[in-house]
């Protein structure tokens, strides 16, 4: 915003008394002075408060800005709802009257998005991110119980009349998603018949998903359980690459670090999956899958976004 060209006629534009406090006491012909008339400074430090005061072009720049990135974010939520199947599957009336309440935003690998036994902030419609639900099994361990992409929702407990989390979600792949106060995603909910299926399907879905999850535990060789859970995360992803270390692999499956690092090698030397430092790449799925105990066809295979 250096250069606006009425920055040097700063004293009729200011009408704040602060920033005419802030401007007469500085230095005449300092520095500071000198830099205003160039107009190459949008602002001044009022030292008796400790406040950064602004000029008002720069205010009114930095309003037109952020309404300017408001307007692409809104454009582009307008344009993506079809990325997270809820979001899709609703009557496009209904989505546009919940977009006003809907955020969009980035969130990195490991953000806790709610805590197991606190309060549910938000209710979150991954794009392309993949949350991980972890189940305490001791104070030291988690496990997890569940996992969730662009085919759900997470926070589906508030629409059960439940708003204290049971499990802790975490961002397993780095991306986007869209996100609601659950106050908002309340009164929404009770007012929208789509809403409340979609949700009650997402959370039937994610019962049968624990529940399958801990079939396979009991019943299916930990070679079976990774390639399934490197479908089920690959597909949530959308991507073959998923960067996670084995270490990460043995905490979330409640394995030893060397049966992971055996379980790799094994598909690796069979070309279905490569690795290095910090990433799997998935080589052949079809393969894959054929490894794949028979929960990825049950229940870790995502519906397809309309
Ligand atoms: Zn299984």
């Amino acid at each position: 915003m250096a250069g606006d060209d009425a920055l040097p006629e700063i004293r009729p534009l200011s009408g704040s008394v602060r920033l005419r406090r802030a401007l007469q006491e500085l230095p005449r012909d300092g520095a500071e002075q000198r830099a205003i008339e160039a107009g190459e400074i949008d602002a001044v430090i009022d030292y008796r408060g400790a406040n950064v005061i602004m000029f008002p072009m720069a205010r009114r720049a930095l309003r037109a800005a952020a309404s300017r990135a408001s307007a692409a974010r809104r454009k582009a939520a307008l344009e993506t709802p079809l990325a997270n199947a809820v979001l899709a599957a609703l009557p496009r009336d209904e989505y546009l009257h919940l977009l006003p309440a809907l955020e969009f935003v980035t969130l990195e690998f490991g953000t806790v998005l709610h805590e197991a036994g606190a309060p549910i902030p938000y209710v979150y419609f991954p794009l392309d991110c993949v949350v991980c639900l972890l189940t305490t099994t001791d104070p030291e361990r988690m496990v997890e119980t569940g996992m969730v992409g662009y085919e759900g929702i997470v926070g589906v407990s508030l629409g059960l009349g439940v708003d204290v989390a049971s499990v802790r979600a975490v961002v397993q792949t780095a991306g986007s998603a869209m996100r609601m106060s659950a106050a908002r995603f309340g009164r929404d909910f009770r007012r929208s018949p789509c809403l409340q299926h979609e949700l009650y399907r997402c959370a039937s879905a994610k019962l049968a998903q624990a529940r399958q999850t801990a079939a396979c535990i009991a019943s299916h060789h930990f070679e079976q359980r990774l390639a399934c859970w490197l479908l089920m995360a690959s597909d949530r992803s959308r991507s073959e690459d998923l960067f996670l270390t084995h270490e990460y692999l043995a905490t979330i499956l409640n394995v030893r670090r060397v049966s992971v690092t055996m379980a790799c090698t094994s598909l690796r030397s069979r070309e279905l999956i490569t690795y290095v430092r910090g990433t799997i790449r998935i080589l052949d799925r079809a393969g894959l899958e054929a490894v794949s105990c028979a929960c990825y066809r049950s229940v870790g295979f995502p519906r397809a976004v309309a």
